[in-house]
């Protein structure tokens, strides 16, 4: 089964990937914990890690959806304040999406009414950030780039809106190493997933583009290379549960 995205031009990928994620917005966030068992929250807590949020920092949340990386940004510069003295320094988190009806999904958590510290959506397209150069302090998309249609257009725009030793961190699903789980992951992605899509947000066909949209993404090493051929240094992977998700981490000059 196709949902038709093999073929077609960036512009109409744009309108198409619009489509899925106004489709799919309130039943996102149960969607998440539904097909990955709550593992994306893991996989996410590690995103966090290696960002490393301080106090009085900018972070970009591109393609941040319903706020995730935010939030968990928001809470971390919050603990490290607290445990230093520091709540002087005003921290500020902004989501950036291309799809209003995620951000308003987001905004109604009951998380979003209680995070300290400032926290701001702003629509926008990953590949022209309605933001300045070199203003934000660290940046993170989270299966995000998969939807945007020029990658490496993408890839330019993040370095160009963090500044230099701003720190970048790119969490989008991947490919497996061992081939051992390979036909248990196909058997799953193939036919449970769309079928969960099905049942809980009534929308099968977005579900089947998720599935395909992995297939069709680079592997990590060849995404690896392009964060660097953007500019990016020191870039490395980090796989999560065998290839499922990887984790490109790397620092803007
Ligand atoms: N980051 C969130 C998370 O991890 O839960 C949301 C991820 S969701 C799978 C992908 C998001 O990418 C959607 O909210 C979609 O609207 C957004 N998106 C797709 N193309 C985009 C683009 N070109 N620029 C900004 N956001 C985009």
């Amino acid at each position: 089964v196709s949902f038709g995205f093999t073929d077609v031009t960036p512009d109409e990928k744009v309108s198409k990937v619009k489509g899925v994620f106004r489709s799919v917005a309130s039943k996102y966030d149960l969607m998440n914990d539904l097909m990955s068992a709550g593992v994306h929250r893991v996989w996410k807590t590690f995103t966090m890690d290696r960002i490393n949020p301080q106090p009085g920092e900018v972070f970009l949340d591109v393609a941040g959806g319903t706020g995730d990386l935010s939030l968990a940004f928001l809470k971390r510069a919050d603990q490290k304040a607290t445990r230093y003295g520091q709540h002087h320094l005003k921290t500020q988190a902004i989501v950036c999406d291309i799809n209003d009806s995620m951000m308003a999904s987001g905004r109604e958590r009951k998380e979003v009414l209680q995070a300290r510290g400032e926290l701001d959506w702003v629509c926008g397209d990953a590949m022209a950030l309605p933001f300045k150069d070199r203003s934000v302090d660290a940046l993170a998309i989270a299966f995000g780039i998969r939807n945007v249609a020029d990658m490496d257009q993408a890839f330019r725009e993040f370095r160009r809106v963090l500044k230099p030793g701003g720190r970048y961190a790119c969490l989008e699903f991947s490919h497996m190493t061992a081939g051992v789980l390979q036909s248990a992951y196909d058997a799953y992605s193939f036919n449970v997933i769309p079928k969960l899509g099905d049942l809980i947000a009534g929308d099968a066909p977005s579900y089947q583009y998720l599935v395909e949209s992995i297939r069709r993404f680079p592997k990590q090493d060849e995404v690896l290379r392009r964060i660097e051929a953007a500019g990016f240094k020191r870039v490395d992977c980090t796989n999560f549960s065998g290839g499922i998700a990887a984790l490109h981490f790397g620092w803007a000059v």
